[in-house]
């Protein structure tokens, strides 16, 4: 699988992280200027007064030679690498500390900066109206002696040698910068690859659902968001798992029920045309042809009833009726099985009736279920105990209990399953088709009712449901 995001992730992120960076130190080194410059201007301006006050005094007062001063501001030029002029009351530059200025001397400081006033302190940064081949730091202040106006003195100093400073800071701004990017990197690269690897894997699962195979486990044990998507994920694996299972089963269970009658009807009607079995006897087997019919068409009902019923609350029509009616007539129907069985089916009631409130039909129908199943698996001469009680708070209780082969502990659960037939039962009845319990079930269950197994191998069974009484 070719990984697309990771190197999306990384080109967006790093281009985001590589703009902040660039504008971070585009304004970083504008303002690291501003500041040195600020910084340079006021140390240059306490120069200014130190000169002023220190050495300019004692020359305008006549204490100082020109030679000596001139000579000073040299020393303190290549000292502090500033320039340094000295004008007269007029504003005539008199003295400069650099030789390569001296064209500058006798010049008007008031005629090289109009815009400058020179009676305050001032600072500038530029070339100095031309008098400079590079950008300056210029400072300077008047000198008063015994509170006259006497001259003015001018440092300036070259924004250059401020660059060496910045240099050094921006040098470690990119170093900070670069420790950064990399522990930035580091962090985004493990991240993302706590996101994206997860992702692969569950992915991976997906395209294995696809292909139906459930039996892939996302291996993600996260409390988070993944964690909970993979652990979705899981879950619905088994239960389509599940789904799937129970689709073959359907399948072979219905290909199974379909077949057998299907193939003893082609068998009987095969054995008529080519004689085998004689005319004389067509209508014994015409009978069995009919039973295997009802057998075919029992089995579409209950298909039929059961995709009603699916998951859904079937459209119940309930009515007010006498429940031991419905058992006494479903329990005539039985009359003949019975008879050929030699089953006797007994009622007993403490009631002469008992008005119950459901849908009248279905109910029909589960009793018939539960004693069709009753004498399917009692053995010859077994007895079937019907009884109906009253319960506490306006409820009844039905029972339906046989005799009869009984149902082992470990498959009591499955039996309300659709087409779970019992094994040791399959061979013994083979009208089974494992959908009657699962309708009884559903049918209760819409009746917001329950239903019970109580059954021990070989001592019988005991089916118990609950229904509502009719409010009288
Ligand atoms: P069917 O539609 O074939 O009657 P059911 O869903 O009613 O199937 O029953 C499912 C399985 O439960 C049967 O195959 C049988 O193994 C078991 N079973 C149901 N009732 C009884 C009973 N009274 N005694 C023993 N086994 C029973």
């Amino acid at each position: 699988m070719k990984r697309k995001i990771l190197p999306k992730f990384f080109l967006l992120y790093m281009c985001i992280i590589g703009i902040s960076i660039l504008l971070v130190l585009s304004f970083a080194n504008q303002s690291f200027k501003g500041v040195l410059i600020k910084e340079k201007q006021s140390a240059m301006q306490k120069e200014a007064k130190l000169i002023a006050r220190q050495y300019a005094r004692d020359y305008f007062s006549g204490d100082m030679s020109t030679r000596r001063l001139s000579q000073y501001f040299s020393e303190l030029d290549s000292l502090l690498n500033s320039e340094v002029w000295l004008c007269d009351q007029e504003g005539v530059i008199v003295i400069t500390s650099s030789e390569e200025e001296e064209q500058i001397l006798n010049k008007n400081i008031k005629d090289i900066r109009k815009d400058v006033d020179l009676e305050r302190t001032f600072r500038t940064a530029g070339t100095f109206s031309h008098s400079f081949d590079e950008d300056m730091i210029s400072t300077g202040r008047p000198i008063s002696l015994s509170g006259e106006l006497v001259g003015y003195i001018i440092l300036h100093s070259p924004i250059s040698t401020l660059s060496s400073t910045q240099a050094g800071i921006t040098k470690a701004t990119y170093v900070a910068l670069g420790i950064l990017l990399i522990v930035i990197f580091i962090l985004m690269y493990y991240f993302s690859h706590k996101i994206l690897v997860p992702i692969g894997e569950i992915n991976h699962a997906a395209r294995q659902y696809a292909k139906g195979n459930f039996d892939t486990l996302i291996p993600i044990e996260r409390t988070d968001e993944i964690g909970e998507l993979a652990s979705s994920l899981n879950f619905m694996a088994s239960e389509l798992s599940k789904t799937e299972q129970y689709r073959k089963d359907f399948i072979s269970n219905i290909s199974h029920d379909f077949r057998s009658p299907l193939t003893s009807i082609k068998g009987y009607l095969e054995a008529m045309l080519d004689g085998t079995i004689p005319p004389e006897l067509y209508e014994r087997y015409l009978g069995v042809l009919l039973d295997e019919t009802k057998r075919l068409t029992k089995l579409t009902e209950g298909l039929v009833a059961l995709k009603t019923l699916n998951g859904n609350a079937p459209m119940l029509k309930l009515s007010n009726f006498d429940m031991i009616k419905t058992i006494h007539s479903t329990i005539n129907t039985f009359e003949g099985q019975c008879n050929t069985k030699q089953i006797r089916i007994h009622l007993f009631s403490p009631l002469q009736s008992c008005m119950v409130r459901a849908d009248k039909i279905k109910m029909e129908q589960v009793v018939y279920n539960l004693i069709d199943n009753a004498i399917k698996f009692s053995k010859p001469g077994g007895e079937i105990r019907i009884s109906v009680t009253e319960l506490n708070h306006n409820k009844v209780s039905i029972s339906i209990k046989d005799n009869g082969i009984g149902i082992p502990r470990s498959e009591q659960s499955h039996i309300w399953e659709r087409f779970y037939k019992v094994d040791n039962s399959r061979g013994k009845d083979k009208k089974s088709h494992g959908i009657g319990l699962a309708i009884t079930k559903e049918i209760i269950h819409a009746h917001n009712e329950q239903i019970n197994l109580i059954s021990t191998v070989n001592v019988g069974s005991e089916f118990v449901f609950t229904l509502t009484k009719a409010k009288s």
